[in-house]
């Protein structure tokens, strides 16, 4: 069976209510409300200081200070050591320094459950090549490589960048949303600058809306598991932000599914349509190591988009 836009069309429309609906349940949700604040309270470190609390302790997920633990209801055990880590402080007269900050890891506390978000798919799927298949037919180049951001992929135009090691479902799924960043934002963004005219600018939200709406419906036309619904709320998305996006979330998909061979909606696999894609290359680097999955300091402090 063929896909027809207007079949399509009415699959969109389904999937994109159900998930409008799930991103107002989510919303809703106190655990979620709890792991929203939490995530804002456990600041965002730099690169180096993750490199650094690495360093100090391998197994280390979740890391603040003494009072940032007690603020949230758990204690650090007597007699754990602390790691350390730099942050900027300011003299009287203004100039900047770093002075060094004792925290501890989430494994040497205890107290009330610590909510956090979970944003990360987990488990495989041989969907991964579809993805890969449609960013080469729609001539965007795919590298597995890893970079200083805590975020599984990012869309930089003409070019998608995945961080090496994720479970293939979460590949498959940032890769679902950053094709929709390069068709939907990077797309416009050279249309304008081309035509020197500024349009109107989405916002964060509204992109991140925009882009995890489009992988969850691709995910779903693939039979496939999505993080949509505590995503876009998250990135501060509502069942209305959804239900805005559906024009463009419509068009996005078809092409997505088109570009990767998917010939109907079951997500049964036909050759696909290849276009011309000289500068092409997917690598598919295997993780280093144990295969252990990526800690939950990664995984909670998710997807941002490199280009804003
Ligand atoms: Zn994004």
């Amino acid at each position: 069976m063929e896909i027809t836009s207007v079949a399509l069309q009415a699959q969109v429309k389904q999937h994109l209510g159900d998930l409008a609906a799930a991103v107002d349940a989510t919303a809703r949700d106190a655990a979620f409300t709890e792991g929203l604040r939490n995530m804002a309270r456990f600041w965002r470190y730099s690169v180096l200081n993750q490199a650094y609390i690495r360093i100090q302790r391998k197994d280390a997920t979740r890391v603040a200070g003494r009072l940032a633990w007690e603020a949230i209801g758990r204690k650090v055990k007597p007699g754990e050591e602390s790691m350390f880590v730099l942050a900027p402080s300011r003299y009287s007269s203004g100039s900047a320094r770093f002075v060094s900050v004792a925290v501890y890891d989430i494994k040497q506390t205890r107290g009330r459950k610590f909510q956090e978000l979970d944003l990360l798919l987990t488990g495989r799927t041989r969907h991964t090549r579809t993805m890969e298949r449609a960013a080469k037919a729609l001539g965007i180049e795919v590298a597995y490589v890893p970079f200083g951001e805590p975020a599984t992929g990012r869309s930089l135009g003409g070019r998608i960048e995945i961080q090496p090691g994720l479970p293939s479902m979460e590949r498959t799924a940032t890769l679902a949303h950053e094709l929709a960043h390069e068709l939907l934002h990077q797309t416009e963004d050279r249309r304008q600058e081309r035509m020197k005219r500024p349009g109107r600018r989405h916002t964060h939200s509204e992109m991140e809306t925009e882009a995890d709406a489009t992988a969850y419906v691709v995910m779903s036309v693939l039979g496939l598991p999505s993080k949509a619904p505590s995503y876009i709320p998250w990135q501060g998305g509502s069942g209305l932000t959804v239900l805005r996006a559906m024009t463009r979330v419509q068009r996005t998909v078809k092409m997505i599914l088109e570009a990767g061979g998917v010939s109907d909606a079951n997500g049964t696999m036909r050759r696909p349509l290849l276009v011309s894609t000289p500068n092409v290359q997917a690598q598919d680097r295997p993780r280093q190591g144990s295969g252990k999955p990526p800690s939950m300091g990664e995984a909670t402090q998710l997807p941002t988009r490199a280009t804003g």
